[in-house]
């Protein structure tokens, strides 16, 4: 089969033998039955692969998961219920109590959240970097115990594009696995792994599925990372697990590891499993992914332009346009377009953005972005309202940042609302 994404988009996953349904079936079932004792004990051993309980696997989820596998270029991957619970995993995977991580800091308000409150409560301590540092201050937050290092392709909703060569090559340097969370560009417009990043993780609830229908996330594994190269610091993937009769996760599953353990301990343990019903909508999504990321950003493009020149408009941040500072690492790293958010601020600060998002006739204000319709959110005043003013800067979002999701309605019409709701300004 061919190898082009928009192929793999439409056909990849699952793969019908002869007879069997042309579209993939919702396996709407919590267990699967065996004949004999002897095969379920083998699959619960890790002996074989196969079907036991949903929580561990489903086939409609795994054929989904296989799909965004092969769209990343991965080797193996994993649904689980929302984004957060892909960051919670793909982190808590490596890293335990007394262990530390680097993430960028203008990240997702609840990646930043989950990483230095919740994970902090367990343990794990986590550093904010500037991704815009050079390579030797990045360096400096470096310790014996730090575990991985997380940032974002496309940050959300500052939208810093990251200089994902410029971070693989410092986490590498000290041993460690970059992971790329790659919700907003999706692989259509970049494919991390190509430029060294090892994990990346989504939140299949945006792009991916595309409708607003189905929250989920999913986790992919490059394989690249050798993790026996550093016995000591990745343990959980290198010495026996007791609760799996001691195997040794590198050894039995090789470039499946990271991936397996996830599942077998985490999900096993933990539960935040994809039902298959929403893993059967998010491939609906899928399958035309890559039409609408073309859409998206041909549209964004002509409303940051739109934006602009617009007299009530004080500033716009979007890569697509020359003269933003991203614009060179988005042409490198996204020669097709990046995404369909954009940030810009209208006149009158907090207030002003305030006021616009009240006048919008079609374009809605709703907790969420990169779905069809187009819609707008106020970070400071809604998802980042529990961040003081400093943190909030930090952040990459300002009082009056105004998070603009451009959908792929008509581009005259979406026009058309920003400009009637700025010029009440
Ligand atoms: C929305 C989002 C998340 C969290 O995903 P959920 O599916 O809402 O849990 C994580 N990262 C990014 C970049 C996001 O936009």
């Amino acid at each position: 089969m061919s190898k082009n994404l928009e192929t793999i988009c439409v056909q990849g996953g699952w793969q019908p033998s002869n007879g069997e349904a042309r579209v993939l079936p919702i396996y709407q079932s919590t267990t699967f039955k065996y004949d004999t004792s002897e095969e379920m004990g083998a699959l619960f051993d890790l002996e074989k692969s196969g079907y036991f309980y949903s929580r561990l696997a489903n086939p409609t989820c795994d054929n989904v998961a296989n799909k965004i596998c092969e769209l990343e270029g991965g080797v193996a991957a994993m649904l689980t219920s929302s984004g957060q619970a892909a960051s919670m995993y793909a982190v808590t995977n490596i890293c335990e109590a007394g262990d530390h991580m680097i993430c960028a800091a203008k990240i997702y308000g609840g990646t930043s959240n989950l990483l230095t409150v919740t994970l902090k409560r367990f343990g794990i301590e986590a550093t904010l970097v500037d991704q815009d540092l050079p390579e030797e201050e990045l360096e400096k937050y470096f310790k014996p115990n730090t575990k991985c290092v997380l940032a974002e392709t496309i940050s959300n909703p500052a939208g810093v594009i990251l200089d994902i060569e410029k971070f693989a090559r410092v986490c590498h340097k000290h041993g460690v696995p970059l992971m790329c969370d790659n919700t907003f560009a999706t692989p259509i417009h970049c494919q991390p792994f190509k430029w060294g990043a090892d994990i990346v993780i989504h939140s299949t609830t945006k792009y991916m599925d595309g409708h607003a229908m189905a929250v989920g996330g999913a986790i992919v594994d490059s394989g690249n990372f050798d993790w026996e190269k550093y016995p000591d610091k990745f343990k959980g993937l290198t010495t026996p697990d007791d609760s799996y009769h001691g195997i040794i996760y590198t050894k039995k599953f090789g470039k499946g590891a990271y991936i397996t353990k996830a599942t077998v301990q985490l999900m096993r343990d933990m539960g935040a499993v994809q039902s298959p019903m929403n893993a059967f909508l998010t491939n609906v999504g899928l399958e035309t992914l890559h039409l609408r990321m073309e859409r998206h950003y041909e549209n964004a493009l002509a409303v940051a332009k739109f934006l602009e020149n617009h007299p009530k408009v004080a500033w716009v941040e979007f890569a697509g346009l020359p003269d933003s500072q991203y614009h060179e690492l988005a042409t490198k790293y996204m020669p097709k377009g990046t995404c369909g958010v954009l940030s810009f601020g209208p006149i009158g600060g907090k207030e002003g953005a305030m006021k616009f998002t009240n006048g919008l006739k079609m374009i809605a204000i709703v907790t969420h972005v990169a779905d069809v319709r187009s819609c707008v959110l106020h970070p400071a005043s809604h998802t980042h309202r529990q961040l003081n003013e400093e943190q909030l800067l930090e952040a990459g979002v300002l009082p009056d940042l105004i998070r603009l999701s451009v959908g792929i309605e008509s581009i005259d019409d979406i026009i058309a609302d920003l400009d009637q709701a700025l010029s009440v300004l």
